[in-house]
């Protein structure tokens, strides 16, 4: 079973539930009186962004992007558009949704990118935040949780493309690494 790759679960799903309740009150006080259009980065994103954006409580629109680095395992710095937004975002206030923030490398481009694009303001909400991993200077204005710099799986996080639908956020075992 895929539960038995785990090693340790670190955040539960009654524990995420609850931050995105939280995350949700704050984001519709905050985003009141500005025209909130939320940008799910595809795929990590997706349990996160369902479990956020029904605790938002303002009018909002919601879309995708899909973003890959050039090359290599590690982020390089430099991204290409798999799937671009369906709509302009121009004058708009938009919220990316992320599952982690890790060395920034994605999310600086992509906010540039957005900004780009004519955003009249470009924020981010991530479920994690890896600040030990950080390597250019960003930092999301909304964050579930702080993890240590530990690989980490599920509620949307993959290994290979696996992982991504555990209901809680774990760490795995070594041997799957190694494999
Ligand atoms: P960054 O550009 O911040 O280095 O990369 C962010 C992306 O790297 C995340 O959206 C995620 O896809 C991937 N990533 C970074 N750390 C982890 C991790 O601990 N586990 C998993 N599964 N993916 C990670």
């Amino acid at each position: 079973m895929m539960s038995d790759d785990v090693k340790e679960v670190l955040i539960s799903e009654e524990e995420i539930v609850e931050r995105c309740r939280e995350l949700g009150a704050q984001i519709s006080e905050d985003y009141a009186d500005k025209d909130l259009v939320i940008v799910g980065l595809l795929k990590g994103s997706v349990p996160f962004m369902a479990e956020l954006m029904k605790n938002i409580s303002i009018d909002c629109e919601v879309e995708f992007m899909a973003v890959a680095s050039y090359s290599g395992t590690e982020s390089q710095g430099d991204v290409r558009i798999l799937k671009d937004l369906d709509r302009s975002i121009q004058g708009e206030d938009v919220l990316i949704v992320e599952d982690i923030v890790d060395t920034g490398k994605t999310l600086l481009k992509v906010k540039e990118l957005l900004y780009s694009k004519g955003a009249r303001s470009v924020k981010v909400v991530s479920l994690l935040d890896k600040p030990s991993r950080r390597i250019v200077d960003i930092q999301a204005e909304y964050v579930g949780f702080t993890v240590e710099d530990k690989f980490v799986i599920g509620f949307g996080l993959d290994f290979n493309q696996k992982y991504r639908n555990l209901p809680y956020v774990g760490v795995l075992k070594e041997e799957f690494y190694e494999g």
